[in-house]
């Protein structure tokens, strides 16, 4: 069996987990500090704040923005469902947007229709690794006064206009989870340029604690979303290692991109470097293909088969102007193309695939 994606913890990460378990510091420490400031020279910003998944590090980047019940975020539909939930948890509102069909990123040119005076925040989503198009939707942004949370759970390693995905919105959001590109078990990060926005997140994670005399003095309704200093033992080995997985997803996907006959190949805007945390095709025939992929053990993934909006909780934000978001759900296959393929897994992958019609 080719699995569909497979965590690579090597004796780097062992060691660096048991010097944590010898040392008896095992929860939020030095090793979680140094992972954040590792994290931000790499991302390219000035703060990093480790939390204990995606989902809550978005919890988190929209509440350090403001976003409160009632406010509007725009965000696309096709996503995983995490990214909406975070804002269901502000109590704010879901603005499904429809996407791209070539990239699966957030459409710029159908966002500004949304816009309305409640409008807080553009949560693009940089989907299976490739950046969102940043430049329009920042635009956008500046021209209507609204904040940016980029979604970049599945985009460690991503390149956008020359600068790495995590720098471009007021705050963005990573997952660890260990199908990511990078893993603590459980895990996520806030980057954040806004010394501000920093501080509030710290607060908000650990129970919306003060800097005070005593410490135990707590201003606001908090959480507690700290990692722990295991994960980030993990996450500072994993960290090491990114540059050259994601070189591995690079040349897997360039050798797909190549010899892949009979399916839509992934598009890649001009400006961004794909990380290819997914290598997604497009089948207008893909039960066929899935069945065949089954037959010869070869892992797939469908990310993901609905649109957000026809979730029964989230039904009543759909619109219908959702439909290239709907088309993608019945037409995506994720193909295994993590670092650990052999180049004979990827001559089975492709063989199996073009004798699929
Ligand atoms: C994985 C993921 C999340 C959530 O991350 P967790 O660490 O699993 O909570 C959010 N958004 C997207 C797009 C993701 O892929």
């Amino acid at each position: 069996m080719i699995p569909i994606a497979k965590p690579l913890i090597g004796d780097e990460e062992k060691t660096a987990v048991m010097n944590v378990l010898n040392s008896g510091m095992l929860a939020s420490g030095p090793r979680t500090e140094e992972f954040e400031k590792k994290f931000a020279e790499y991302v390219g910003t000035k703060y990093a704040i480790a939390t204990t998944s995606g989902t809550t590090a978005l919890h988190l980047g929209l509440l350090g923005l403001g976003v409160t019940k009632h406010d509007e975020v725009i965000l696309p539909s096709f996503s995983f469902i995490a990214t909406a939930n975070a804002v269901l948890f502000c109590d704010a509102v879901p603005v499904f947007c429809d996407v791209d069909p070539r990239t699966f990123n957030l459409a710029p040119e159908k966002i500004e229709k949304l816009i309305t005076k409640k409008t807080k925040a553009i949560m693009p989503v940089h989907l299976y690794g490739q950046a969102a198009d940043m430049n329009p939707i920042q635009e956008i942004a500046q021209k209507h006064s609204v904040h940016i949370i980029g979604d970049a759970c599945q985009a460690h390693g991503a390149v956008y206009d020359g600068k790495m995905v995590g720098s471009f919105g007021d705050v963005e959001c990573f997952s660890f989870y260990p199908t990511k590109n990078m893993t603590t078990g459980e895990g996520g990060m806030v980057t954040t340029n806004n010394q501000e926005v920093a501080e509030l997140i710290i607060s908000l994670r650990n129970h919306g604690r003060e800097k005070t005399k005593w410490g135990y003095e707590h201003g606001r309704l908090g959480y507690n979303y700290r990692m722990t200093d295991i994960g980030a033992a993990i996450g500072l080995e994993q960290l090491k290692k990114l540059p050259k997985n994601i070189q591995m997803r690079q040349k897997n996907a360039a050798y797909f991109d190549a010899h892949l006959k009979t399916v839509e190949i992934p598009y890649v805007l001009p400006k961004a470097t794909h990380a290819y945390h997914q290598y997604t095709i497009k089948s207008k025939n893909r039960d066929a293909l899935t069945a065949s992929l089954k037959k010869n053990e070869i892992g797939f993934g469908i990310y993901y088969p609905q649109p957000l909006h026809t979730y029964k909780h989230l039904k009543k934000y759909a619109h219908d102007d959702l439909k290239n978001s709907e088309t993608l759900g019945n037409e995506v296959v994720s193909l295994p193309v993590h670092p650990a393929l052999s180049s004979q897994d990827i001559d089975t992958i492709v063989k199996v695939i073009n004798a699929t019609i």
